[in-house]
């Protein structure tokens, strides 16, 4: 099956739009809000099979990472249409959330472009010249990193943070006043915790590399799966750089489950990676999520 490409991208409600039309495409889809955006978004979960092992697939935490949020929605697409696929959904129960941070991704793919919450947005940028306006924009719109924001050695990650100067609300790296503080995250936590999945994925851009450890631990699980997808999509596996490697999601659920979580840092290039990388990126993607999906 080849899906057609968008040819552009106008922000959390083409994202959101193609979520709500999944059930059409297969009532075995349920979606369910896990939560509100700061500007009111819905936080939206899909979940689609009926398997006791359970997975949850992440993307868009950043906002200038928006691709992706439509690599996610273009794999469960697939798994809701292709037959050759449905084997995965017997033994597994894949939910996703494609879309994290919906107002992030608005200011930075040009989206949301005037108004209050972009004025803040771009009052907030300010104060941070070096970083590119609003391409630069990872952050929730009070200027929070959702990636930032879990109690997993959040005061490291605010150690480390502030020494390299985003001690207040920033496009990007600011770790917040407290973990879980950001409703986004908040979401994204409490789901976790209600499914206790086996194993997460996050996607973010870039760098075509795959991180599944935290604190130089791996759980056990890890591996040979997280091999197998190095293989099958020609990513690299490496130890997280120790700036980033506190506080995140995935952190988070390593310490909280000892269960695998991986961190995809799919394509290659500047943030955000251009739709014109939607099919390539996906290419090598895909095979990957499906491994994980699948567990084997
Ligand atoms: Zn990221």
């Amino acid at each position: 099956m080849n899906e057609s490409s968008p040819r552009s991208f106008n922000g959390a409600k083409d994202i959101l739009n193609q979520m709500y039309a999944l059930p059409w495409i297969n009532p075995a889809v349920w979606l369910a809000e896990i939560g509100q955006s700061v500007i009111g978004y819905p936080i939206l979960a899909a979940g689609i099979g009926n398997g006791r092992r359970r997975v949850i697939f992440t993307a868009a935490h950043h906002g200038n990472e928006w691709l992706t949020g439509l690599v996610l929605l273009r794999f469960l697409r697939e798994l809701a249409i292709r037959r050759e696929w449905q084997y995965v959904l017997n033994s597994n129960t894949l939910i996703f959330v494609p879309l994290v941070n919906p107002d992030g991704v608005d200011i930075a793919s040009g989206a949301l472009a005037r108004g209050y919450y972009y004025d803040r947005a771009l009052a907030i940028s300010r104060n941070y010249p070096a970083i590119p306006f609003p391409t630069g924009w990872k952050a929730n719109i009070n200027g929070v990193d959702l990636n930032l924001q879990y109690p997993a050695r959040w005061e490291e990650a605010k150690e480390l943070k502030y020494a390299a100067g985003f001690v207040s609300p920033a496009p990007r790296d600011f770790v917040g006043a407290y973990p879980l503080q950001a409703p986004e995250a908040a979401a994204l936590a409490a789901l976790t915790e209600n499914l206790a999945p086996e194993l997460i994925i996050a996607l973010h851009s870039q760098g075509e590399v795959i991180y599944y450890m935290s604190n130089g631990y791996a759980p056990e699980g890890t591996f040979p799966l997280v091999q197998e997808m190095a293989d099958a999509s020609g990513y690299t596996l490496e130890a997280t750089p120790s700036f980033s490697d506190n506080a995140g999601y995935k952190d988070w659920f390593i310490s909280r489950f000892d269960r695998p979580g991986f961190t995809i840092e799919m394509g290659l290039g500047e943030n955000p990676l251009p739709l014109s990388q939607l099919d390539s990126i996906y290419a090598r993607v895909a095979p990957m999520l499906l491994l994980a999906a699948n567990g084997k």
